[in-house]
């Protein structure tokens, strides 16, 4: 049995390995021109909420039954993971809601390349699906793939999609995200532009819900300048501590409604000019986010260029604001609105209404940092079964031999986040054995018959 794996990412690697495990001919089509897509930029934490109830809390749009598959195998796929030869460094995850391990990506890589090959995969670099090729019956049959700018056809049995999603399509990110004029800088590796899910579309796929969602930071925004090694380094993760305004001088959304501050990081993206200037004060700087201080990540955007503001008091932070363009007045109203109605206690009351942890902007130096949204990777993409069967748009059953794994399988993270790296582990496991089992059950039946 031929199994095609597009896209050699995590979800990737791991369908090809347990599709070769399982006994079948393996060939991983990579359109970039190493292994690994965002993973070898990740903090490399695999993990899941702890339990069902803490997931719909915390990712309530999300599909449930989805959420489900990834509580119930998650343990499985680290074992499986840790038994080929990967290293935990902790079960810590650092997060009261997660449970998990840290794995080191580099690592990760370096032993599912190695036993994919070993186990007679065959691995193209430089090799980009270009569309899903559909048998006389209706089935898909294989793939036509661009190589250095030629087309050419690989036949197979079955094909799992595993290329990322679509965050490195600018066009589909305005249209979908931002939903307005502008653009919004790439957190990840520039190869995901949706040609899995475009292709699958194409052949009757159904899209999931939260096509509109993405998973991202707010980094400092241009003119900052880094390179793709300082993702992690630059975020901006302290939304919590802050008061966003947009270029109105006006709030704009919970800064502390969810821990991941994905809601936050999607409202900026809808925000004038696709940036905000986060504002906090001296006691904010010292607030400890994941082993570093607020003060800490501020310098760091400082450092690559972003714009950073300082003050004694609200008057001269507003006119250092002005000078960005930012209106004085309405920065003034703004602030004194937010810290009056969080001194007593009626953050719930405000317009963009303020969840806990909410405390008055006051204790000089006050600062503020200006950022801007960058996309990880997308939210919705393809709608699929608990098997990871990609479903056909008129009736909602399997499109025949055609799978999805990882940021590609859509709807999982709808209103929330979930690890990436949970969904392409548990997601990736899942589609091989779907697609061995099935091609396995269709060769006994035409055995028989
Ligand atoms: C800075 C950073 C930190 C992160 N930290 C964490 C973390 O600690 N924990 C966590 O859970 N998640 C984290 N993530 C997210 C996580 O890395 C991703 O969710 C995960 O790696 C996605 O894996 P994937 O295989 O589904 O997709 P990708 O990694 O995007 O892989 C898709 C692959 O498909 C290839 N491809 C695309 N189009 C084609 C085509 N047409 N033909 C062939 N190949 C194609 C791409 O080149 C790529 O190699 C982080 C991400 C970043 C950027």
């Amino acid at each position: 049995m031929r199994i095609i794996v597009v896209g050699g990412g995590f979800a990737g690697l791991v369908a090809a390995l347990q599709a070769g495990e399982l006994g079948a001919q393996v060939t991983l089509l990579e359109k970039g021109d190493r292994l690994g897509g965002s993973l070898v930029y990740s903090s490399g934490y695999i993990w899941s909420y702890k339990d069902l109830k803490i997931f719909r809390q915390e990712v309530p749009g999300g599909d449930v039954a989805l959420q489900k598959l990834i509580l119930q195998q998650l343990e499985t796929g680290l074992s499986w993971l840790e038994a080929r030869g990967a290293i935990i460094l902790t079960r810590e995850t650092g997060n009261p809601l997660t449970i998990g391990a840290r794995f080191d990506p580099e690592q990760i890589v370096a032993i599912l390349v190695d036993r994919v090959a070993a186990s007679g995969g065959r691995i193209l670099l430089g090799t980009a699906l270009d569309d899903l090729v559909e048998d006389p019956e209706g089935c898909i049959g294989g793939v036509r793939v661009v190589v250095s700018g030629k087309a050419r056809k690989e036949s197979s049995d079955a094909v799992i999609l595993a290329s990322g999603g679509f965050a490195a399509n600018p066009d589909l990110v305005r249209h979908y995200m931002i939903q307005g004029p502008g653009s919004m800088r790439l957190r990840a590796h520039p190869w995901s532009t949706g040609d899995g899910f475009l292709a699958a579309l194409r052949a009757g796929a159904l899209a999931s819900t939260g096509l509109n969602e993405f998973y991202g930071r707010n980094l400092p925004a241009p003119p900052a300048h880094f390179s793709t090694e300082a993702f992690v380094e630059v975020s901006q993760l302290y939304g919590r501590h802050v008061v966003a305004i947009n270029l109105n001088g006006e709030r704009y959304a919970d800064e502390a409604a969810d821990w991941s501050e994905t809601a936050l990081v999607q409202a900026t993206a809808h925000q004038p000019g696709v940036r905000a200037w986060y504002v906090l004060d001296g006691a904010a700087l010292r607030e400890r986010i994941r082993g570093r201080t607020v003060g800490e990540m501020v310098k760091a955007a400082r450092r690559v260029g972003g714009k950073v503001l300082q003050a004694e008091g609200l008057k001269e932070l507003a006119e250092k604001l002005a000078e960005q363009s930012i209106p004085r007045e309405n920065v003034i109203r703004t602030l004194r609105e937010y810290n009056a109605a969080v001194a007593s206690g009626r953050g719930n009351e405000l317009s963009s209404l303020r969840s806990e942890p909410a405390t008055a902007v006051r204790t000089p130096p006050l600062t503020a940092v200006e950022v801007a949204p960058a996309i990880t990777h997308t939210i919705g993409g393809l709608a699929v079964d608990t098997g990871c069967r990609v479903l056909r748009r008129t009736d909602r059953q399997p499109l025949p031999r055609l799978y999805a794994a990882g940021v590609e399988v859509g709807g999982v993270s709808v209103g929330g986040y979930t690890s990436g790296l949970a969904t392409a582990l548990v997601f990736g496991r899942v589609a091989a054995r779907s697609a061995v089992e099935a091609l396995h059950n269709l060769h006994v039946s035409n055995r028989r018959g």
